[in-house]
C-alpha cells in the first residue's frame, strides 16, 4: 500500500468507515463474496468496476437474493428494482470520487443510488479506483461534475450541456444528471460502511 492509500484509509477511520485496498480485481471480487452473507439480500448501484467483476451475477449464482436495476428490462422493472435495493440487507456501489480527506462524493440523476448508500441497508461497500481519489473536497467535486457527470450522461443517452461543451456549467437542464450531490462525511455505525480500494482504473 503506498502512502496515498495510507493517507485515505487513515482519513476514513477517522470518520469511523472502514477502508480496504485490494491489489487487484480479483482479489476485490473475492472479499466481496467473503464478507456478505450468502443468506442476504443485495442491492447493486450502477458501477462500472461491479459490472466487470460481474459481481451482481455472482451473487445471484450462489444464492443471494440481488437488486440489480442495471438488468431490468423496462423502466418500470428499473424503478422497481431500485425500490427493492433501498430496502435490502446490504448495498453495494461505486463512487464518482473520493478525497484524501475521506470525503465520498457522488453524484446522483435520481437519488436511488445515494439514498440506499446513505439509509436503508444495514450494511454498505462502496468500491473506489485508485483513480478517483483527489487531493480535496473541492477536486473530488469538480471530478464528479466534470468527469463523471459527463460520462455518465453519454452512458445513459441523455444530453446536458456538459456532454458538448466538456464542463459543468451548472445547468437547469431537464436532462440534468447530478440532481443530487451527495458527500458522504461520517457514520454514526463503524461497522455500516466499508470502502474497499482497488489498484485499478476503471470506472467514472
Ligand atoms: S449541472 Fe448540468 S452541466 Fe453541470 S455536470 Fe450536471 S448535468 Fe452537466
Amino acid at each position: 500500500m503506498n502512502r496515498d492509500i495510507e493517507v485515505v484509509v487513515q482519513s476514513l477511520a477517522r470518520r469511523n468507515i472502514e477502508a480496504r485496498y485490494f491489489e487487484s480485481l480479483p482479489e476485490l471480487e473475492r472479499e466481496i463474496l467473503k464478507t456478505v452473507p450468502i443468506s442476504a439480500t443485495v442491492g447493486i448501484g450502477n458501477s462500472q468496476t461491479l459490472k466487470k467483476i460481474a459481481i451482481s451475477e455472482k451473487l445471484k449464482a450462489r444464492g443471494n437474493v440481488v437488486f440489480d436495476k442495471t438488468v431490468a428490462s423496462n423502466k418500470l422493472e428499473s424503478g422497481e428494482l431500485s425500490k427493492k435495493a433501498i430496502l435490502s440487507d446490504w448495498y453495494i456501489s461505486g463512487t464518482n470520487a473520493l478525497s484524501r480527506e475521506g470525503h465520498i462524493v457522488n453524484i446522483d440523476h435520481t437519488g436511488n443510488r445515494v439514498a440506499a448508500m446513505i439509509y436503508g441497508p444495514e450494511k454498505v461497500i462502496v468500491v473506489v479506483g485508485v483513480n478517483k481519489i483527489e487531493d480535496s473536497l473541492s477536486a473530488a467535486i469538480d471530478r464528479a461534475k466534470n468527469k463523471a457527470a459527463i460520462l455518465n450522461a453519454k452512458r445513459v443517452g441523455l444530453n446536458p450541456p456538459c456532454v458538448e461543451l466538456n464542463k459543468c456549467v451548472d445547468c437547469r437542464s431537464k436532462d440534468r444528471v447530478c440532481n443530487n450531490l451527495v458527500i458522504i462525511e461520517g457514520q454514526v455505525d463503524k461497522e455500516r460502511l466499508k470502502v474497499f480500494l482497488v489498484n485499478d482504473n476503471i470506472g467514472f
